[in-house]
């Protein structure tokens, strides 16, 4: 076999269906932040419109000097896995900072949130006897490959749909093990799970709760605990996920949940086990900025302002958008070649970057940009990325709604 031809008749194809990713390669720029400096044949300043670092935590100055601090008394990585000598203070307290965030027991850091869920899906559902998953349709590739990982039965119920969930759940004798797996923010479409009445059905069913707060942890709750804390149902989930890549500004992922669940994984969980732990400056970093966002409303506020005020910006120019309860704005293209078009003109003419967002990510016919505002985006940076999205939908000829329901 060519291998070489065979990789690039793969790449091809994606190119031919306009799903082959080009990454933006940029220079975020500390304390002004959502600007950056995009890298190209040329350099060109430009301002992020889909960064996950929801808050700006990723450039606040305590998260900065707490992880200055940490590489001043401890160096640069952690040396080793958590068992074998990368065990730190800095690790031990943000578990347990972790743990009352979500008012759980206890907590187990990953390296990452993608790890968290492939390692405690696949290890629940792998090691719990004759375990059933019962998986929204739209969860993240990190929930699915763990699930598929695990090797248990697994039946995927139809997104956020209660009806198909019990029927699902019905089914099977009361005895047997079950988990449902699901998330609170749905990253593509920012719609958000029923999770009391997900809550109830377990509870009716004899099964185990997995939520993937990835998309909620910082943003929502009085603490920063996510949609499960705003809607005071956190002692009623099994198993809480999270992630310290986005709202918190860092790295890395966990599970916050029982003493036993979080002890057995970090007992069994390979994907926990056999890696590295996060670096010192990392840890401190993350617990810096979950301390924060306990303690501060300032940036959830300023965050629910400036959606509240894109969204109505759109509203007044027929800029069709996703409605959802949440933060994130899909504006749906509907067409993988056209979106990437649109992503092109907005960094090349506006110096706006909004990363098309294609399939496999979303289906196909729902090719979207997804567009995340923040408090550190100005009136200004606003008025910018309204004015463009205007003028390129008119250029695109790309269908408006009406102005406002009469
Ligand atoms: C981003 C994401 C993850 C993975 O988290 P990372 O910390 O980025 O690895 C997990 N679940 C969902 C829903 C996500 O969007």
């Amino acid at each position: 076999m060519n291998y070489d031809a065979f990789f690039k008749a793969s790449l091809d194809k994606l190119r031919t269906s306009g799903d082959y990713r080009v990454f933006a390669n940029l220079e975020r720029h500390n304390g002004n932040f959502p600007h950056a400096t995009a890298r190209a044949e040329h350099a060109q300043k430009v301002t992020i419109w889909c960064s996950n670092d929801y808050l700006g935590m990723g450039q606040n100055p305590t998260v900065l000097n707490a992880m200055h601090d940490a590489i001043d008394a401890c160096g640069a990585g952690a040396g080793g896995t958590r068992n074998i000598s990368g065990t730190t203070q800095y690790h031990v307290q943000l578990e347990e900072e972790l743990a009352d965030l979500h008012g759980k027991p206890a907590a187990l850091l990953f390296t990452s949130g993608y790890l968290s869920n492939w390692a405690a899906l696949g290890t629940l559902a792998a090691r719990i006897p004759d375990c059933l998953v019962l998986s929204d349709a739209l969860n993240h590739a990190s929930m699915i490959e763990g699930i598929r990982h695990s090797k248990a039965e697994r039946q995927i119920w139809k997104h956020n749909d209660l009806a198909d969930l019990e029927a699902k759940l019905a089914q099977q004798p009361l005895d047997r093990p079950k988990l449902i797996a699901f998330e609170s923010v749905y990253s593509m479409d920012g719609d958000i799970a029923p999770i009391a009445e997900i809550c109830d059905l377990a509870e009716k069913y004899n099964a185990m709760t997995y939520l993937d707060e990835v998309h909620a942890v910082g943003l929502y709750g009085p603490r920063g605990g996510g949609i499960a804390e705003q809607e005071g149902l956190m002692h009623r989930v099994t198993v809480i996920e999270g992630t310290l890549g986005k709202a918190f500004g860092v790295v890395g992922g966990y599970v916050a949940a029982s003493a036993e669940l979080c002890d057995f994984l970090r007992s069994f969980a390979s994907g926990f086990i056999f890696t590295t732990a996060l670096p010192p400056a990392v840890v401190a970093g993350a617990t810096a900025s979950v301390r924060h966002l306990k303690a501060s409303q300032k940036e959830r506020q300023a965050h629910a302002e400036r959606v509240a005020e894109v969204r109505a910006r759109f509203d007044a120019l027929g800029i069709p958008h996703v409605e959802n309860p949440g933060h994130i704005i899909p504006v749906i293209v509907g067409d993988a070649m056209k979106c990437k078009f649109i992503s092109d003109i907005l960094m090349k003419d506006y110096g706006i970057y909004i990363q098309p967002i294609n399939y496999p990510t979303v289906p196909r016919g729902t090719e979207r940009l997804r567009i995340t505002p923040s408090p550190v985006h100005s009136p200004a940076d606003i008025d910018a990325l309204v004015a463009a999205l205007s003028d390129l939908w008119t250029q695109c000829e790309l269908a408006r709604k009406p102005m406002a329901a009469q």
